[in-house]
């Protein structure tokens, strides 16, 4: 029989992980054609069957699924290095929100910044989100907060994402905080949340998500459950931050509401944790660089949380004032020390995980047969090395949809 024709055939790997077969060590290259995967195996009895247009030699590195990261804030204008120096004079994260810092200084800046400049800058994240292997991404506006500078911010992501080819999972997160206009009187801030800025979401369909920041200082538990009814009313999917700082009930109206993901749990309990794995539908959000960003002396219960059977994944939460990293192989190294997790935990999370809790994980995340081509070679000699080093980019080849990214 003829070898029959393919796009792209990857070889010369040491070892490569699909998460079909868990972590097969048998297999050194993969079959690519029209942006898929179509084989795994050995590169001897591959050549015979397939005749490959290109190749990609990956020099004896670990082959894995392209990074998906399920929790980022692409859309700011500039960063908050300034806090950085007034967290070192112990200025607590809540403290430098009231005093108008923190989220709301994102906000004065991306609602001045024209469209064109908030673009570059946008582009200009999701580049280097890519440089350390991220193939596809969610992404949530929450720097906005008026109907005016939320829909910019989720257009101007999107048209960043196109640009950059980089697929996005796009979240509205018009209630990040209360806006500096509206915080004297938050019932007004809501019923635009719910009647004005939902609907105009929906409406334009540029948003698959709606997000909510349950947390002392932002939205409470009764604040929460009416966005979240009304978001769900709608048609998005949920997404939540809660249990960063303070145990205000997030979790538990998560699981009730069937929220696609919990995201932060610092302060998760033993009771937020039992609902979780009672739910068994509702992600745990792993973001280890948090804490460490913010010089907090807790971490979410990672181990416990897997070992409890949560579904869960690890993401950046890249943003300019709490987690100012586009890396995931960082992450990996965080949530080895801090969150107690294994190598291949790690990976899994960043990957299948994070693809699963955008309802993706048929098409990304893996590297079986039929999923899209997304795929990493990381310089390592074998799983135990990822997340081992941090301040090194391991990330040596991207392909994303087959094809090789320069
Ligand atoms: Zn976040």
């Amino acid at each position: 029989m003829n070898p029959k024709p393919c796009q792209l055939l990857v070889h010369h790997a040491g070892s490569v992980v699909t998460w079909d077969s868990g972590t097969s060590t048998q297999a050194d290259a993969l079959v690519i054609d029209q942006g898929k995967v179509v084989a795994v195996g050995l590169e001897s009895e591959l050549r015979g069957a397939w005749n490959p247009v290109s190749e990609l030699d990956a020099g004896g590195g670990l082959v894995v699924p392209g990074f998906v990261d399920a929790h980022v804030h692409p859309v700011f204008a500039v960063g908050r290095a300034e806090e950085f120096d007034w967290r070192a004079e112990g200025v607590e994260y809540l403290e430098i929100a009231k005093r108008g810092g923190g989220i709301l200084s994102s906000v004065r800046n991306v609602r001045a910044a024209s469209e064109e400049d908030l673009l570059a800058k946008v582009r200009s994240h999701f580049r280097r989100m890519r440089r350390h292997g991220t193939t596809a991404c969610e992404g949530k506006s929450g720097y906005g907060l008026s109907v005016e500078s939320e829909l910019k911010s989720l257009k101007v992501m999107q048209q960043a994402a196109e640009a950059e080819g980089m697929p996005l999972y796009a979240t509205f997160l018009g209630a990040h905080m209360f806006p500096q206009e509206h915080r004297e009187d938050p019932q007004r801030y809501m019923d635009i949340l719910c009647e004005e800025m939902l609907p105009a979401v929906k409406e334009q369909g540029i948003a698959r998500a709606a997000d909510i920041f349950i947390e002392e200082g932002a939205f409470n538990a009764t604040q929460a459950r009416r966005y979240c009814a009304r978001a769900k009313e709608l048609g998005f999917a949920l997404r939540i931050h809660a249990d960063q700082f303070h145990e205000i009930g997030g979790t538990q109206l998560a699981v009730e509401m069937e929220a696609e993901c919990v995201d932060h749990l610092e302060a998760l309990s033993d009771g937020g944790l039992e609902a979780l794995a009672l739910s068994g539908k509702t992600f745990a959000g792993l973001l280890p660089t948090v804490p460490h960003f913010l010089r907090q002396k807790i971490d979410a219960p990672g181990r416990k949380l897997v070992q409890a059977g949560v579904p869960y994944f690890l993401a950046t939460d890249f943003n300019p004032g709490t987690s100012y990293t586009p890396s995931l192989p960082e992450v990996a190294h965080f949530a080895r020390v801090r969150l107690n997790l294994s190598a291949e935990q790690c990976l899994f999370g960043m990957t299948l995980g994070a693809a699963r809790s955008l309802g993706i994980g048929a098409q990304k995340g893996h590297l079986g047969p039929g999923a899209d081509a997304d795929l990493l070679v990381l310089d390592l000699p074998d799983l135990f090395h990822f997340g081992y080093a941090f301040g090194e980019n391991p990330v040596v080849k991207i392909v994303v949809g087959g094809k090789v990214q320069q």
